[in-house]
């Protein structure tokens, strides 16, 4: 390739720099120009040629989530709701031990509703002591009991442990996941906006 350190005003500096500079120079060292004409090819197609679904597969690859559990979709609520759901189900929300934990600087992590536990996905749904009456009442206007343990799991699967008919289960099963939705959006309240803790 001819290439050196004369090539530069300065040397590579060492540690990383100096080993990026070696890892470019033997990405570097069988590549031959060739006396052709410049041309654009594509890497993810084997007709070398692009296309917008070769694209598509290539970033499905790499970005679609594969396993997990099974999403559920209830159509009797909005999709604004089935989406948090199928987030919160993926743990994909900015709760903020998720958000410090990638790095982002958050005022606290401890939960701001009861503000005694870090605010994790399972707290701020099943664990906060100031929330979990929501889900108390909802037994008693339902006559259902209570999952036996109490977890993010067990209430968006609540409606799914009995043997109701598909319209009984379909209305209960909204009711437990619009109140994920308004726990979500009376967090969000609490930190961003007037809402009192206390309140819901
Ligand atoms: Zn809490």
């Amino acid at each position: 390739m001819g290439l050196g350190f004369n090539t530069f005003r300065r040397n590579p500096r060492e540690g990383v720099e100096q080993e990026q500079w070696d890892d470019l120079i033997l990405l570097l060292q069988d590549f031959r120009l060739q006396t052709v004409p410049d041309r654009m090819g594509s890497v993810l197609d084997t007709s070398d040629t692009f296309s917008v679904s070769s694209a598509r597969r290539y970033l499905d690859g790499i970005m679609l989530f594969t396993g997990g559990p099974v999403t559920r979709w209830n159509n009797w609520i909005p999709i604004k709701i089935n989406i948090l759901i199928w987030r919160i189900r993926l743990s994909n929300i900015p709760t903020r031990e998720r958000l410090s934990h990638r790095g982002i600087l958050v005022d606290s992590i401890l939960c701001p509703i009861c503000s005694s536990r870090v605010e994790t996905i399972d707290h701020i749904f099943a664990g906060c002591s100031d929330l979990i009456v929501l889900w108390s009442r909802i037994a008693v206007w339902w006559g259902v009991n209570l999952p036996s343990q109490i977890t993010m799991d067990s209430l968006i699967n609540w409606a799914v442990s009995f043997p109701w008919r598909i319209g009984q289960l379909k209305a209960f099963d909204a009711v437990i996941l619009i109140s994920f939705w308004c726990i979500w959006n009376f967090r969000n309240a609490t930190i961003f906006g007037a809402a009192i803790p206390g309140n819901l």
